[in-house]
């Protein structure tokens, strides 16, 4: 039987055995390979928000609990040296990762999903996959840890990175040009919100022989998912939005490709970059309602984008939703939705932009983006300060430039609160 899932792939459905078809290849199975057999499958024929809810969630067979344990071991026992039951040391593999990996393969509609202690650990794993004479072509705005591990740590080891303007498709010849191993993509951009065209770079990032990685982490699954639009690996801060509520720290690589996640597995337990059973659980209880969120960050976010682009003090307002934004069309195609982060610059002195932050009561000022409250950030001086101002700057990351991730209170709220602070 062939039952509708995701509005864009079917699947095949049978008693005891689902698997779900790959949207590159809608007429012939792909199982979801990503993990050991536990006996008790969750059939994949779901929309979204049912997937997010059932997928990898199945209730614990000895006892029915529905909700799955935290199986907080570092260790498991073997039946004999080498048996187990799919399982040997939480540094590679906890049924926790498992169950979470399920849901995120499943929301992406991926094959493959890893686990990572956080994004910045997902970041290295993918980048650890380099050798030394290696080039990484990236769009210019990336999240400034991103561009500093890059700087401080891999060209260490030899791995060269450029930066360019991927929004103008006079770029995409660079790639040729350049051949480098890996494209890396943010979209939208932190902090700008710069919505690249997925699809595009990645046909010419392909005929160039390069690998592309989409960090997802501002669209969030709901909204976007890069491997439908032709990328290799989509990487997300789990502690973001597939969380919601600022609660702990993961990360997630997923694919297509088995030797991608084969070297995912490898980075996870060869360089420890696993994260906690309890984080993990934490996330799986999180993603649960992340289409509510999402729908809910992206109504207010588009209210408030609008309040602030009225305002005076503001030279301009950043949200792919917005008529105005520059790739505005780039983001209906590719996007459900515009999330919910609004960036926006204001005509104030560094100063003024720090006296306006402090005076907020219901955003927090405070790093980090896609929970359900409301953050407000200053990427000059906090997310993006690792970036040398003369490279920020020239990037667009200018003093007066605020970073807002509007959460889901009510929106009549977030407006007399930044009324009130911009005074
Ligand atoms: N990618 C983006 C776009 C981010 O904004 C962040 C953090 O803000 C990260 C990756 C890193 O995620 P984490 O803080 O979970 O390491």
């Amino acid at each position: 039987m062939t039952i509708s899932f995701f509005s864009n792939f079917d699947v095949e459905r049978s008693m005891f055995d689902v698997q779900f078809l790959h949207p590159s290849n809608q007429n012939e199975l792909s199982p979801n390979s990503n993990c050991p057999d536990t006996g008790h499958r969750t059939p994949l024929f779901m929309k979204f928000e049912t997937a997010a809810i059932h997928v990898g969630q199945t209730p614990e067979p000895e006892t029915g609990a529905v909700i799955p344990p935290i199986y907080a071991t570092s260790t498991f026992a073997q039946s004999a040296p080498g048996e187990t039951r799919g399982y040997d040391y939480t540094r590679s593999g906890n049924p926790n990762f498992t169950n979470l990996e399920q849901t995120l393969c499943a929301l992406e509609a991926a094959e493959f999903a890893t686990v990572f202690a956080s994004g910045m650990a997902a970041i290295t794993a993918v980048i650890s996959t380099l050798s030394s004479g290696d080039l990484v072509i990236a769009e210019e705005n990336i999240y400034g840890c991103t561009f500093r591990i890059y700087d401080k740590v891999f060209a260490k080891f030899g791995v060269a990175i450029e930066y360019y303007d991927l929004t103008d498709p006079a770029n995409d010849t660079i790639i040729a040009e350049r051949s480098p191993q890996l494209v890396w993509l943010e979209s939208p951009t932190n902090p700008l919100l710069k919505v690249l065209d997925i699809r595009r770079i990645s046909e010419s990032a392909h005929k160039a022989g390069a690998a592309v990685v989409v960090d997802n982490t501002f669209a969030s699954p709901y909204f976007q998912k890069p491997l439908e639009l032709g990328a290799d690996l989509s990487l997300s801060s789990t502690t973001k939005y597939i969380n919601g509520h600022s609660d702990c720290l993961g990360g997630v690589v997923l694919s297509n490709n088995p030797e991608w996640y084969e070297k995912m597995v490898f980075a996870q337990k060869a360089i420890g970059l696993n994260p906690s059973p309890f984080d993990s659980w934490l996330i799986s209880r999180g993603v649960k309602t992340l289409a509510v969120r999402m729908q809910k960050h992206a109504e207010n976010a588009l209210a408030f984008a609008t309040c602030l682009e009225a305002h005076a003090k503001t030279n301009f307002v950043r949200y792919p939703f917005l008529e105005s934004h520059p790739q505005h069309a780039i983001a209906k195609a590719q996007m459900t939705g515009g999330s919910g982060i609004v960036t926006a610059e204001f005509d104030l002195s560094l100063e003024a932009a720090r006296k306006m932050l402090s005076r907020f009561e219901v955003f927090a000022l405070a790093e980090s983006l896609g929970g359900i409250e409301s953050l407000v950030c200053h990427p000059a001086s906090m997310t993006h300060a690792s970036i040398p101002r003369e490279q920020r700057e020239a990037v667009g990351i200018r003093d007066g430039l605020v970073r807002f991730s509007v959460g889901i209170e009510h929106i009549d709220d977030l407006i007399v609160d930044f009324e009130h602070a911009i005074g």
